[in-house]
């Protein structure tokens, strides 16, 4: 069984929906994990943060006009009356289930529900398509099984027994559409697996029924060996291993949430990488397989903050990181980066969400200093402890811009530098021209 999971642009309109149905209907058994339809998660946060600020006025107005967009949706989509009917009736029944949440009394678990709609309703549409068009398919509810525990990780034990249970029940049927993103959490109610969550849950289930391959469908052609946005003339890279695809998602490569390598890697679960509007493209596949090359990427990550502790009772000192290290952990807070010298230690992280109370218990500590808007450029490639040469061509391709830390010999395929993010596009297209020599 394979997991085939469609991103928010590959759900995005009517057409492409419809062109989705010949990916997923041959006589391979699947699970189909979609996100919401593009812009629809974030229109409903709007909505949310439009309730929670009392203006409740504003809020319905933004439901109505979602709700609009829908029915146009409905319209696109079906072929006859009878599946045109019950789509808009589905439409219906859900904004006015978003339309029924108050003002008054609006709290986080209604803002959980509300999120959650989208991708009730792509999965709801998509499979009436699929039933309009003749295929067999079965909307499984992701309620139904996808469970985090108390530490908001995957409650595996939860998700095997309770999606073996459902699966089950349709030994015959090929097509299973489930909904990315949602879950319920300890308490019962509806949560989700934070933005862009729909790879995770693709990945999560991939390791609840082992599965022979995780595909994540986008309308990107794979990642890319540097950023494309920011970079022209890049290249798609064809395959990665799990280490080096964990490390770009994290660092920077948009096309992939960072939490949906480990179920794979941890069940050696290929994941491959498709783009919907080039079906027949290798695209990337991410295997236990590692092929060490002088340089495979550069990606960059922003909203970085760097923290910088000076103190002399650290000289000669042992237990001082220690010390540091729990103020982070206490809140919560991962750290990215670290560089020390004797009397001090730099720290980047990407959360600023308890930055205040960092400081001011790093200040019992030593002298503390902070800086915001900076940016870590990773670059993946041959780093083996031993190699001659120290990547010199990377710091000959920099040498213009300042560069604030570096993190070498940390691991074997990456090199970690902080810049200012003022200097990014700069440094990521010296890094094409040098590393990848790409103008
Ligand atoms: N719809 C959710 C989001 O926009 C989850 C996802 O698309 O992965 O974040
Ligand atoms: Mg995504």
């Amino acid at each position: 069984m394979k997991i085939m999971k469609f991103g928010g642009t590959s759900v995005g309109t009517p057409e492409r929906m419809k062109a989705l149905i010949p990916l997923v209907n041959d006589s391979e058994k699947k699970i189909v994990v979609l996100s919401a339809m593009s812009g629809t998660t974030n229109s409903l946060l709007e909505i949310c943060e439009l309730l929670r600020s009392g203006s409740a006025h504003e809020a319905l107005q933004k439901n109505s006009l979602l709700r609009e967009k829908y029915h146009h949706t409905v319209d696109g989509l079906y072929e006859t009356e009878k599946f045109r009917k019950a789509g808009h009736e589905l439409v219906d029944s859900l904004f006015e289930h978003i339309g029924s949440f108050s003002a008054e009394q609006f709290a986080l678990p209604h803002e959980k529900t509300i999120v959650g709609q989208g991708e009730l309703i792509s999965t709801a549409l998509f499979h009436m398509l699929l039933q309009e068009r003749g295929a067999r398919a079965i909307l499984l509810p992701a309620l139904n099984f996808m469970r985090i525990d108390s530490d908001e990780e995957p409650d595996y034990p939860h998700i095997e027994a309770n999606l073996k249970r459902e699966l089950e029940k349709y030994p015959n049927e090929n097509i299973i559409v489930t909904q990315g993103f949602i879950c319920l959490n300890m308490q019962g109610e509806t949560d989700n697996l934070k933005r862009g969550g729909s790879d995770f849950t693709a990945s999560i289930i991939g390791s609840a029924v082992n599965a022979s391959e995780i595909q994540i469908w986008t309308d990107i052609d794979g990642i890319h060996n540097n950023d494309p946005r920011f970079v022209e003339n890049t290249r798609v890279i064809h395959e990665l291993s799990f280490d080096e695809a964990a490390e770009l998602a994290y660092f920077g490569a948009k096309i992939l949430h960072p939490s949906t390598i480990n179920p794979a890697r941890e069940k050696n679960i290929p994941v491959r990488l498709k783009n919907t509007l080039q079906p027949m493209d290798v695209g990337t596949l991410i295997t236990s397989s590692h092929k060490f090359e002088d340089y495979k990427a550069v990606a960059a990550k922003d909203g970085i903050s760097v923290i910088r502790i000076h103190s002399a009772r650290m000289l000669m000192a042992y237990g001082f990181l220690r010390k540091v290290f729990e103020i982070f952990e206490a809140r919560k807070t991962p750290i990215d980066m670290i560089a020390t010298s004797e009397v001090s230690v730099s720290i980047t992280i990407d959360n600023p969400g308890h930055i205040n109370e960092i400081i001011s218990e790093l200040e019992k500590l030593g002298t503390v200093e902070t800086e915001h808007n900076q940016t870590i450029i990773s670059i993946i490639g041959d780093f083996r402890p031993g190699r001659k040469g120290s990547a010199p061509e990377i710091f000959e391709a920099l040498n213009t811009i300042p560069l604030k830390m570096i993190s070498y010999g940390g691991s074997p395929l990456s090199i970690s530098l902080l810049i200012d993010s003022l200097d990014k596009t700069a440094a990521l297209r010296l890094l094409s021209k040098h590393l990848f020599k790409q103008q």
